[in-house]
């Protein structure tokens, strides 16, 4: 390809609305334009990366026994009202309606499209395992979508689905797409490495995230070095809070004292009170679903709303306005607690790390007084212990007892045993060996391809533009003729090593562009080319060539080796085979 034919807009300055590198480098190596907050075109050199991601997950996605299909993005709303998420999932769905003011739904994501398919296809149990895979557009009506591909409103996704007619199967599935998305990343020159998962809205019971270490990342990834455990944060334990509140019983009854104008745990902390905050119960009241509830961390504590939906079971949560929580405990945010006064109605949550508290200080439900000499087991009607706090770095992993560290994260693929929760609903029912009928048992696995992309040029640059790993570069090597002039030496000799280059199999743009060199340089560093090859009057006089490696030193080359050596050097750069 000729630079001067296709379409390559790089730009010198970032645009002013692009917050993060790899949406900066994005923009300014013309790989897509913005039309839209979350909408963006792709230009020649950003499609021909996203094609190559595309195959390299179709390749492995086929070496593991996917099958691909093509589902549609517009889908009627009865199958996401029989599974439920055309309310769970309403924070999300885009909905459109037909000129008879018909209601359809774009896919935020096909579990229904393919449960559906799979409850009129799938039989027998002859017929599984089965594994359905897609390359698609999916919509989602995202309230903040920024930092350029990383978070859109429509973007492409790869999407599988997985049938087995029992649970070890399943298992065996979900075993194969995690080792597929090992094989992907890392074939797109990729540094991503699994951790635990919450299951979320989707529901099911087992689930893995894929992660890219990166400072703008959206995701808190837990881990331990010696153990090699890994979680996000939304589901990540450990061995509970570093500071251990010793028991401080009088044996006391609770009593009440005057706190005015102390709404924080901070201010309590303060003179003249001095209650160190993990000696002060923190009471939550949230709204879960439709019921309130009361939830109590210790005051040093935050709590974790992914482990909250987990244990209530809730699909949605949110905190209560300080009117809700007048009405349900007769006081505002600040003077709020369960030792008195909480209706019978209102089920109490405590943390783990609460257990056997003493000595404690809460909220007395009366704007301006706490209690203190709480016992948490003596005073309050605990409905459910169980973990809710979030972890944080420097806390015991619970296995090995070593150090835990936190750092932030791009989630780019998700795998996820769902076991029957879809089938179940939607009637995707098989004829077992036993003459039994039972529920197909699910799995479903997403990687964001769009998302993908831009998570290369976040691992993947350095202070002069993109450096394409060799598996996903849009094109390998940029020949960078100095003189374009009609019949000069370094257009006639780019022009054979074009022709020699492309019948070896190699992707080969030719910059022709009548620009001075430094900006042939910067933009093909820009663009990110794993290797460039100047040709320039005064080498070629030598009868040499100069190849220069994105990422390394520039070295010259007789100009009759300049084919052989530039696949030597291809050749030796190959990803490292995998698996
Ligand atoms: P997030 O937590 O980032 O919103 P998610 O967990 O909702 O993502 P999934 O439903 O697991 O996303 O979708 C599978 C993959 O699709 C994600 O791992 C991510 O790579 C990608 N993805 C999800 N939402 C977006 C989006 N708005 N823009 C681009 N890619 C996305
Ligand atoms: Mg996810």
């Amino acid at each position: 390809m000729r630079w001067s034919q296709t379409f390559v807009p790089t730009l010198k300055e970032s645009p002013s609305d692009a917050e993060i590198t790899s949406h900066k480098l994005l923009l300014r190596a013309g790989l897509v334009r913005k039309l839209t907050g979350g909408l963006y075109t792709f230009l020649p050199m950003g499609l021909r990366v996203l094609r190559k991601i595309e195959q390299i997950i179709r390749e492995e996605m086929n070496r593991a026994g996917g099958i691909e299909v093509l589902m549609p993005a517009l889908q009627p709303p009865e199958i996401w009202q029989q599974s439920g998420r055309y309310e769970t999932a309403r924070d999300v769905l885009f909905k459109v309606k037909d000129s008879a003011q018909r209601e359809w739904v774009l896919g935020p994501t096909h579990e229904e499209v393919i449960t559906h398919l799979a409850a009129s296809e799938i039989n027998s149990y002859r017929q599984m395992p089965k594994n359905f895979y897609q390359i698609q557009t999916k919509f989602r009506d995202e309230i903040r979508p920024r930092f350029g591909l990383m978070r859109a409103k429509e973007f492409i996704m790869k999407d599988a689905y997985s049938f087995d007619a029992t649970d070890e199967g399943a298992m065996a599935s979900y075993r194969r797409m995690y080792d597929a998305y090992t094989r992907i990343f890392s074939r797109c020159g990729l540094k991503a490495f699994p951790v635990e998962a919450d299951t979320g809205v989707i529901g099911g019971n087992y689930s893995h995230e894929f992660m890219v270490p990166a400072e703008t990342g959206e995701n808190d990834v837990v881990y331990c070095e010696t153990s090699g455990y890994a979680a996000n944060i939304e589901k990540a334990t450990s061995r509970g809070p570093l500071l251990v509140t010793p028991s401080a019983s009088t044996g006391a009854a609770p009593e009440k004292f005057a706190t005015p104008g102390v709404v924080t745990i901070e201010a309590l902390t303060a003179a003249p009170y001095g209650v160190e905050a993990h000696r002060q119960i923190k009471t939550l009241v949230y709204v879960a679903d439709s019921d309130v509830i009361l939830i109590l961390l210790r005051g040093d504590d935050q709590l974790n709303e992914a482990k909250l939906m987990a244990r209530t079971g809730a699909i949605q949560v949110r905190p209560a306005t300080p009117e809700e929580c007048a009405s349900t405990l007769g006081a505002r945010p600040g003077s709020l607690g369960a030792v008195a006064g909480v209706p019978a109605k209102v089920k109490v949550y405590a943390d783990d790390a609460l257990r056997g508290a003493s000595g404690m200080v809460t909220g007395a439900n009366d704007d301006g007084f706490h209690y203190r000499h709480v016992d948490i087991e003596r005073d309050i009607r605990v409905g459910q212990w169980a973990d809710f706090r979030t972890v944080r770095a420097g806390e015991l992993a619970v296995a090995s007892g070593q150090p835990l560290k936190i750092r932030r994260a791009i989630e780019v693929g998700h795998v996820f045993k769902l076991g029957t929760k879809y089938s179940e609903k939607m009637g995707a029912m098989f004829l077992a060996e036993s003459g039994q009928r039972f529920p197909c048992v699910m799995g479903c696995y997403g990687i964001g391809v769009t998302r993908t992309l831009q998570a290369v040029i976040e691992q993947c640059h350095d202070d002069n533009g993109i450096s394409w790993p060799l598996g996903v570069a849009p094109y390998q090597v940029c020949l960078t003729p100095l003189s374009v002039m009609a019949g000069s030496q370094p257009l006639v000799q780019a022009e054979k090593l074009y022709a020699e280059l492309t019948a070896a199999g190699i992707e080969v743009l030719i910059d022709d562009r009548d620009e001075r060199p430094g900006v042939k340089f910067k933009d093909s560093e820009l663009v990110g080319f794993p290797l460039r090859v100047n040709l320039g009057e005064k080498s070629l006089a030598k009868g040499e060539i100069e190849i220069k490696p994105r990422n390394g030193a520039m070295f010259a080359v007789p100009i009759d080796q300049a084919t052989t050596r530039v696949l030597e050097w291809l050749r030796q750069q190959a990803a490292p085979a995998v698996g």
